[in-house]
């Protein structure tokens, strides 16, 4: 059967790659965007397009029906730092965005669904070091607890009505194409930024705040094989830890160090600095490795040249 595939929140820093890497591999018909906003260029213009509310649960119907959709990868979230500050809308948005994309599941309606999850359903008493798949999870934010509610709902609605979803807990992601959206980890996407204009930087994180990180093709890849692995690889069904590399804001700025040598960084850490200190310094993904085959690509060395260059391209353009 052919595949039609639904990004929702597709003009985020995660759904603007994913769309156009599954538009070049499916075809750009295939690949429907949709957002309640509209997103950059390159997104709007390869490919269909619908302005969409994740929680309105008729007009997600009334789309997945008219473009036959069969795969839903639903990206529309509030993020960790911005649901600090609105707790109520980030719940909301959260979870019925997923429990609407869950029913359509349920009903066959559509066949396969990508949810992502995030190192932050981990918490405070959760082991900083090498953290596995599973262990204490008591997550203190208003997004990692709507994250962990998430999984479970995953994995109930996998067991109880046989729905094929599948999910990752993604790290701070690192990219060029779009900003972060409002997370904890947004300092090393801003970094660069800054490094290119004003060779300075000011972190809202302070030294020694080891984090899990991932640059955003091996995220995207990542993705995209766990949904394209066979169905009996993917064992588990709440979501999959899946690490890359870990390292702290001055080894961040190191690495900048080695192309730019007269970057300085200070550090005036915020509300964020809380929301970091209960997650993970790294992460253990042992499953996503032995289940379905994944191995990280990028290193910190190899992120910082990736994302040095193609910033420098994109502001001279
Ligand atoms: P983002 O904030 O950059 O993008 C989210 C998109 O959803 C935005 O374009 C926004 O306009 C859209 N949106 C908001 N409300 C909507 C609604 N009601 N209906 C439809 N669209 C709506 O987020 P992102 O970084 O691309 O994250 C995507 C997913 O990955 C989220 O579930 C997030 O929790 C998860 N995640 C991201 C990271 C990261 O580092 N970026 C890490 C872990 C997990």
């Amino acid at each position: 059967m052919d595949k039609y595939i639904l990004i929702i929140g597709a003009c985020g820093q995660i759904g603007t790659e994913l769309t156009l890497a599954l538009r070049a591999k499916y075809g750009n018909e295939r690949v429907i965007a949709s957002d309640i906003r509209e997103g950059q260029a390159s997104l709007m213009g390869s490919g269909p397009f619908e302005l969409l509310d994740a929680t309105d649960t008729n007009a997600l119907e009334e789309v997945v029906a008219y473009y036959e959709i069969n795969e839903v990868y639903l990206m529309a979230a509030m993020l960790s730092a911005t649901a600090e500050k609105f707790p109520m809308r980030a719940w909301n948005l959260n979870m019925s965005s997923l429990f609407n994309v869950l029913n359509l599941g349920k009903e066959r309606k559509i066949e396969k669904i990508f949810w992502p999850s995030s190192i932050a359903v981990f918490g405070p008493n959760t082991p900083k070091e090498n953290t596995p798949q599973h262990t204490i999870m008591e997550p203190s934010t208003v997004y990692g607890i709507s994250k962990q509610s998430g999984e479970r709902w995953c994995e109930y609605y996998f067991n109880k009505f046989g729905v094929d979803v599948r999910s990752l807990r993604y790290p701070g992601l690192i990219s060029w194409k779009t900003m972060p959206g409002g997370g904890t980890t947004d300092y090393a996407v801003e970094i660069y930024h800054k490094a290119l204009e004003e060779n300075h930087y000011s972190c809202f994180l302070e030294e020694g705040t080891a984090l899990p990180m991932m640059f955003m093709d091996d995220a995207i890849r990542a993705t995209i094989q766990l949904m394209e692995a066979d169905t009996a690889k993917v064992r588990l069904r709440s979501s999959y830890n899946l690490g890359a590399m870990s390292f702290t804001p001055e080894e961040m700025a190191n690495s900048i160090r080695e192309h730019l040598p007269h970057f300085t960084m200070a550090h005036a850490p915020d509300f964020r600095q809380a929301i970091a200190n209960s997650w993970p310094a790294n992460i253990d993904d042992t499953p996503a490795r032995e289940d379905w085959g994944w191995r990280p690509k990028y290193d910190l060395k190899a992120t910082t040249m990736e994302m040095l260059a193609r910033l420098r391209d994109k502001k001279a353009r």
